[in-house]
């Protein structure tokens, strides 16, 4: 078994990163600008936001974080997605899931500007990443493109099977590994929480991404021998073995899947940090206009 090493591989490309956002700050004299809105205080969006604004930081991006307590309402959040929308200083602006249930989340997405959508969630971006043409695409799955082909692992005419079909992961990442592309060419099959036998399916892949919320889901009897596994999961544990209080866990059980795989991602270690990356490199993109024209 090999380690898709997350830590490895994002630092070497926000490295280049750092070096491109210094080159656009000589062309331009402003630094790249990502703003977040996180409503509410939940633990896990409390800690990916941070995340986000310090590693803005590490690569001289300018970040701004806006909070706002449960009760804002729709049309609060949305005038303020208008005002960023408008304001040239700022060229990303993520809101950062879950929202509370008063707010539809599909008319946050739809409010943002496509075009300052470096989360890719917005159908414009959807739209054209399925098409394979240039847009944003979303960060997770974006992360995960960049990790395979940073190891070169060969995907055409690969079987991949993707568990969970969310918006912001599964979905994306099923059109990502179809469309015809390095990486690509595969023969997807999504599972989901209706599948039937999904041992069975699982045990086909080549390539498995698991994208599901339930820790070491994914357990070795499922996993052919050989396959390359992505581990999207980040399920939070209360514990008092680390600092912070939280341990985390993927959805794949990596230390029996590990003896299986050819290829495997580490939770914590793997996907999370090449999300961030995804999104860097979105926010990059959005202020030098090379998507869309500024
Ligand atoms: P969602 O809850 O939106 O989707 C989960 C998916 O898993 C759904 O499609 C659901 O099926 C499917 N599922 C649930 N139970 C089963 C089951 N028993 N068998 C088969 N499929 C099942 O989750 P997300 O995609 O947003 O997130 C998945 C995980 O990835 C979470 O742990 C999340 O924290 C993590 N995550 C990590 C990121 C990173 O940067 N590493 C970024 C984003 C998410 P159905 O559609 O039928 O309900």
């Amino acid at each position: 078994m090999q380690l898709l090493d997350g830590k490895a591989v994002s630092a070497k490309i926000k490295e280049d990163i750092k070096q491109e956002a210094a080159n656009f700050l000589k062309e331009s004299g402003r630094k790249p600008h990502l703003v977040a809105i996180l409503v509410g205080n939940d633990g896990g969006s409390e800690t990916y936001v941070a995340s986000k604004m310090r590693n803005c930081e590490m690569v001289g991006f300018d970040s701004t974080n806006i909070r706002y307590g449960v009760d804002i309402s729709e049309e609060e959040l949305i005038a303020k997605i208008q005002e960023i929308n408008a304001d040239p200083a700022i060229d990303g602006l993520i809101v950062q899931l879950p929202l509370p249930p008063h707010i539809d989340p599909e008319k946050i997405t739809e409010a943002i500007d496509y075009r300052k959508d470096v989360d890719g969630f917005h159908p414009v971006n959807l739209g054209r990443m399925q098409r394979n043409l240039p847009c944003f695409i979303p960060a997770t799955p974006y992360g995960i493109l960049l990790m395979l082909d940073h190891y070169k692992i060969d995907t055409a005419g690969k079987k991949a099977v993707i568990v969970g079909r969310s918006n912001i992961v599964g979905s994306p990442m099923s059109i990502l590994l179809a469309r015809n592309t390095q990486p690509g060419n595969c023969t997807v099959t999504v599972t989901h929480s209706r599948t039937q036998n999904l041992r069975e399916e699982v045990l086909q892949g080549d390539i498995v991404v698991a994208a599901i919320g339930k820790k070491n889901f994914v357990t070795a009897d499922m996993v052919k021998e050989g396959a390359v596994v992505i581990d999207v999961g980040i399920n939070r544990e209360v514990s008092d073995e680390t600092k912070s209080g939280f341990k985390l866990y993927g959805d794949v059980d990596f230390d029996a899947v590990s003896q299986k795989a050819s290829w495997i991602t580490p939770v914590p270690g793997g996907v999370g940090l090449m999300t961030i990356v995804g999104l860097l490199k979105n926010t990059l993109e959005a202020a030098r206009g090379t998507i869309y024209k500024n």
